[in-house]
């Protein structure tokens, strides 16, 4: 069995289920996304049992993995809209809670940059928008005022909306350190546990998963592309189509850092939050992403017509970049629906809520989405006993402008000599709580092979390190993900 629980002491709910059930909790998340990490750590804080299962070897096999990890003000999203109170719920408890995990922050803010008089024209909208979602903090920047604050930027541009409090995070220490609560409260992970289908029996659910059966009182799919897949297999009809939505990304090497301390947002579209210019925690800048409607629910390559067209773009905008190297190019896929918003769905009569369509901002509305959840619940008459001293312990930094492992003594042995990753680091991301379950969540753990050389120098040694530990293997020269 690959089950991961960092409490010895397993809670006395677990132990109701049948006597064919593998575990047994009060509440069965689906799918270890950043929607699932956030629900399951929420949901273990609010005192309930629960049990996460995903069908990877690790956590953020899905959308999760390939994002743009912008915190999302909100100040652009549906007005009044389930996304809109996610994105800004989610957005304040990341605020909330991100030092005691040692999750970092880079106050980067943005600038929604118009290029074009048309461009310019529909600032009054995006003002007016911000103003009803509570973000009143925009303000309009003159070119001259631009220039003060990126010098680098295209002298071209016209105006700007400042939008102060729009940050740049780490895309996959969050999730971590979300699920990892989540297990030091008593949750339960199980991994390369696909769920094909389940039973509802009035008061339990009793799911099959490719590592045996799991009981639990209700259900949360998280499973994000898969959503609606899930959704018929095991309930039976599904409320919506996933259609995935590919955006291909360029990042520059760390060198080009200097260029750029904003996030250069264009104006939305209805469809599209459009290609972004933005530093990233990592210490590169990026370009991306692309929006690309597609059949296939994991095909993230990248082509070479799209990434010559998104370098263009950056050097359009910021022009130095022309002389700066290309460190890597990745993809991610979003969840999108036939339908522009979440679809959250709460199954009453069945104990079963869908988390789906969690398109572009998930992200930053996990923390939301997982108070939603747990609104949800209380609205169905679940009495979890909130706990009054969780655990909270921290996760290693990988921000660039915080200090890395390598600076502390003791550390053995640089590894990575590009992202300058210890073996301390390795060593640490092996083991515990949550370790890496493959090469791609260790890559994710320590940013391994993750630099200027993607890994061409340090792979051996990652594979003499990482023997037998994991089901997949090590890929030499695999793009960043
Ligand atoms: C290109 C791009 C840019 C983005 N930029 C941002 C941004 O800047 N800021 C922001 O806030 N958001 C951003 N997002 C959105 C964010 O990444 C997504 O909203 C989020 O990752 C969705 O997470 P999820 O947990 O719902 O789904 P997923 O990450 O897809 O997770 C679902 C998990 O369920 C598992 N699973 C599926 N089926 C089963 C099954 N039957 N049994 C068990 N497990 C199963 C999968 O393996 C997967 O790990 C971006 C997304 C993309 C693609």
């Amino acid at each position: 069995m690959n089950s991961k629980n960092c409490n010895k002491t397993t809670p006395d709910t677990h132990k109701k289920g049948s006597s064919s059930s593998l575990i047994s909790a009060d509440i069965a998340i689906i799918g270890g996304g950043v929607v699932g990490c956030a629900v399951a750590r929420k949901m273990a804080l609010e005192g309930a049992s629960v049990v996460l299962i995903e069908k990877a070897p690790d956590i953020l096999d899905g959308a999760s993995k390939g994002n743009s990890a912008i915190l999302h003000t909100g100040f652009d999203a549906p007005v009044d809209s389930l996304e809109q109170k996610c994105v800004q719920n989610g957005y304040d408890e990341y605020i909330k809670i991100h030092e005691s995990l040692n999750l970092p922050l880079l106050k980067t803010s943005a600038l929604v940059a118009a290029w074009s008089k048309e461009e310019e024209d529909r600032f009054p909208d995006i003002f007016k928008k911000g103003v009803n979602n509570g973000v009143k903090d925009l303000c309009l920047l003159s070119r001259k005022e631009i220039l003060n604050l990126e010098p680098s930027l295209a002298n071209h541009i016209r105006s700007a909306i400042l939008v102060p409090k729009e940050y740049v995070i780490d895309p996959w220490s969050a999730p971590f350190a979300y699920l990892k609560q989540a297990l030091e409260n008593g949750g339960q992970a199980l991994f390369n546990a696909e769920v094909t289908k389940g039973r509802f029996d009035g008061t339990n659910w009793y799911l099959n998963t490719k590592q045996g059966e799991v009981q639990a009182g209700y259900v949360i799919n998280c499973a994000g592309l898969y959503g609606d897949i899930l959704d018929k297999n095991v309930l039976g009809s599904t409320q919506f189509q996933i259609k995935p939505r590919k955006g291909q990304f360029v990042v520059f090497d760390k060198a080009a850092r200097k260029l750029l301390s904003s996030i250069i947002l264009p104006v939305p579209t209805e469809r599209t939050k459009g290609i972004v210019l933005f530093p990233t925690i990592f210490g590169n800048i990026v370009v991306g992403p692309t929006a690309e409607e597609q059949e296939s629910r994991s095909n993230a390559s990248v082509d070479k017509k799209t990434l010559t067209l998104l370098v263009e773009q950056a050097i359009e905008k910021l022009p130095a970049l022309a002389k700066m190297p290309i460190t890597a190019t990745y993809a991610g896929i979003r969840p999108a629906t036939e339908k522009k918003h979440y679809r959250v769905i709460h199954n009453h009569d069945k104990n079963w809520i869908t988390l789906g369509g969690i398109r572009s901002t998930g992200l930053t509305g996990a923390l939301g989405l997982a108070c939603h959840v747990h609104d949800l619940l209380l609205q169905q008459g679940s009495d979890f006993k909130k706990l009054e001293t969780p655990v909270t312990t921290t996760v290693p930094n990988l921000a660039e402008h915080l200090p890395r492992d390598w600076a502390r003594e003791g550390y053995e042995e640089i590894i990575c000599h590009c992202e300058m990753v210890t073996k301390r680091e390795i060593t640490a991301a092996m083991k515990g709580c949550l370790p890496a379950g493959s090469i791609d969540g260790l890559k994710r753990r320590t940013r391994a092979t993750m630099g200027r050389c993607q890994g061409f120098y340090c792979s051996a040694r990652l594979a003499e390190l990482t023997k037998e530990k994991f089901t997949n293997t090590i890929g030499v020269g695999e793009l960043d993900d």
